[in-house]
């Protein structure tokens, strides 16, 4: 690829500015910086960059109050940055439409991760549809959405309609962290009890399923207090 990737750091702390800035550069993308919201926002909106990376903590806005300023005009993926371990502001920022979110102290691989994810589902987006997004793979695991039919290691797994929806949902989201509020309304509707018990239940018994250890899953992670991830697709 020539064409560089640009990313809007917005970050007030400047050693951490650094930092993110030249891994960034080193992995040959184009980085943008902006020590406020006020300039952040600006800046999103004339240098339109394929990605912003949001610091919550910011002097002049609350960080929840710039996604939530974004998402009126773009899709733009933006990844949080919160040095707040509570578990408040990420279900927060991700339910305000933010992509995915890192805690600090992270390191650089686990920050390159993160953004070729949230690049790669923002590319598939803009692809025309059915394109690459007919099935989903992860190791043994494959999800035929025409056909409707789950296998691991070739042999097809049965589920039931709820556990289903809830498999395509997160593998359509793969690699991103869904909020317990955000599978529960998309599974049962807006109107359906927030309480996670039934969704804990169903997924207890997706993974008796689908791992080979429940207690250990290789494709549904839980995000403790958050959400679910699901293992990133590998036929994209
Ligand atoms: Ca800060």
């Amino acid at each position: 690829m020539n064409v560089k990737h640009e990313i809007l750091l917005i970050e007030d702390e400047k050693n951490i500015c650094n930092f993110i800035a030249t891994t960034l550069r080193t992995q040959d993308y184009k980085v943008n910086f902006a020590e406020n919201a006020g300039s952040g926002l600006s800046l999103a909106a004339s240098g339109c960059p394929d990605l912003i990376l949001l610091d919550l903590g910011l002097p002049d806005m609350d960080g929840i109050d710039v996604i939530r300023d974004i998402r009126r005009w773009s899709n733009i993926p933006i990844i949080v940055i919160s040095a707040r371990t509570q578990e408040r502001e990420k279900v927060e920022a991700l339910d305000a439409g933010a992509d995915d979110y890192i805690t600090k102290p992270f390191g650089t691989s686990e920050l390159m991760a993160r953004i070729r994810t949230a690049l790669r589902r923002s590319a598939l987006a803009g692809s025309p549809v059915g394109s690459a997004q007919s099935r989903y793979q992860a190791k043994d695991l494959v999800i035929d959405y025409e056909k409707h039919i789950i296998t691991v290691n070739g042999n097809i797994i049965h589920f039931t309609q709820i556990e289903y929806k809830i498999l395509t949902f997160l593998s359509r989201n793969a690699g991103k962290v869904i909020t317990y509020d955000t599978l529960i309304t998309h599974v049962w509707g807006p109107y359906a009890d927030s309480n996670n018990r039934i969704l804990r239940v169903n997924m207890a018994n997706i993974r008796r399923k689908l791992e080979q250890n429940p207690a250990d899953p290789q494709y549904i992670f839980t995000e403790i207090g958050i959400g679910y991830r699901m293992i990133d697709n590998e036929n994209l």
